[in-house]
């Protein structure tokens, strides 16, 4: 069987690919319900999924309702994409040891590899991660905690066939559909799944599967529910040219957001794409061992912007150009695309109720 090409796999089947990625060594994660969002966990049993799952998300919103659907990815997203996987919001990246003779040693913690399979990633997460590829690896500088991470990775991407109010992947081409960065891609339906394999890695595993011939319908059908999403989609980022915000820094609408925002940062902590950090060193009491420790930071705190002795940015106003004039703008001639692959979680989760796709469109004087 050609697993690179769409088969199918009955829902009934869906436990032998968990329990295929344990046996080949990775610790499985998966979507489940916590707190009242979908956050991927631990998963060993399809039990665990969250079937009949569906989120609400509008400026300020998230919520999740239960519907009597068999689905387990019938939701948009969670607070969190997969990011804090390669790149955690806290982590030590040296330490530094004072010896008896008076010398310091330095010590970099060893880089595993940890194996981590994700299943039920969505194309805008992979998206996403793909911009952190580009800036963590494909720099000057290789992160190695990064790429060792990265490195361990397997992810089993799956189509959208829900976008939430707060969603816009389609304007930015970064979904509703896995085209590429998965290892094996899926589609859901109603008794089973469309699946394929888009990396060695993923074939091999695929090869193992009960996998059925896919009909000509139920290709239909996964077309169709694209669509369907795509429709669903009410929101739209306008195409922003590089440095089309620059020339917009005096625009009247960056005081009316900067009166709302409260520079808490929420949209910076939630967003996949962000990947601003600080760094410093704790030292234990006696003195003889130092970490240091890099921790995820927003442009929207006191501390980013205190420069070379200075706060160069000391109020919400320059702070919040600094977030979208970065993120849609200045990333283009950074990265060769904007920071925004439109997974909607700033507008979702600020507790100001900002939208962003709003804030845009009044910066540049298109119709709501
Ligand atoms: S835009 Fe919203 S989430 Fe972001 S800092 Fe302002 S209030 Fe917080
Ligand atoms: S800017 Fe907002 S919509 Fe765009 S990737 Fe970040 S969190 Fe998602």
């Amino acid at each position: 069987m050609d697993v690179r090409r769409p088969n199918y796999l009955k829902r009934e089947d869906f436990q032998q690919l968990i329990d295929l990625l344990w046996a080949a060594g990775y610790q499985v994660l998966g979507p489940q319900v916590h707190e009242g969002a979908i956050l991927y966990a631990e998963l060993k049993r399809i039990e665990q999924l969250p079937k009949g799952i569906s989120d609400h998300q509008i400026p300020g919103r998230y919520s999740l309702e239960t519907t009597d659907s068999p689905r387990w990815f019938d939701w948009a997203n969670g607070p969190q994409a997969i990011k804090p996987l390669v790149f955690p919001s806290r982590e030590t990246l040296w330490q530094a040891r004072r010896q008896a003779d008076g010398t310091i040693e330095f010590m970099i913690p060893e880089q595993q590899v940890p194996k981590v399979a994700v299943l039920g990633v969505k194309a805008c997460d992979l998206a996403a991660l793909r911009l952190q590829d580009q800036h963590f690896m494909e720099g000057s500088y290789i992160d190695p905690g990064y790429a060792a991470k990265r490195m361990g990775l397997l992810l089993v991407g799956i189509n959208c066939s829900h976008a939430s109010e707060a969603c816009f992947c389609h304007s930015t081409g970064d979904g509703p559909e896995i085209t590429n960065g998965a290892d094996i891609a899926l589609a859901e339906l109603e008794t089973g799944f469309v699946i394929r394999a888009d990396t060695p890695a993923g074939e091999a595993l695929l090869q193992q599967l009960p996998l059925e011939r896919v009909a000509a319908e139920q290709l239909a059908q996964v077309k169709s529910q694209t669509e369907q999403t795509v429709q669903q989609q009410v929101r739209r980022l306008p195409v922003i040219q590089p440095d089309q915000l620059q020339k917009l820094r005096d625009h009247p609408q960056w005081d009316d957001v900067a009166e709302r925002c409260l520079a808490c940062g929420n949209c910076t902590m939630v967003c996949p794409t962000c990947f601003c950090h600080h760094q410093s060193d704790e030292l234990t009491l006696t003195g003889e061992l130092s970490r240091h420790q890099r921790e995820w930071d927003s442009c929207f705190g006191e501390s980013h912007g205190h420069l070379a002795g200075m706060q160069v940015r000391p109020d919400v106003k320059p702070r919040y150009q600094q977030w979208m004039i970065h993120k849609l703008d200045v990333w283009q001639h950074q990265y060769g695309r904007s920071g925004c692959v439109g997974c909607g979680r700033c507008t979702s989760w600020c507790p100001a109720e900002i939208d962003f796709v709003a804030e845009v469109r009044a910066l540049t004087g298109e119709t709501p």
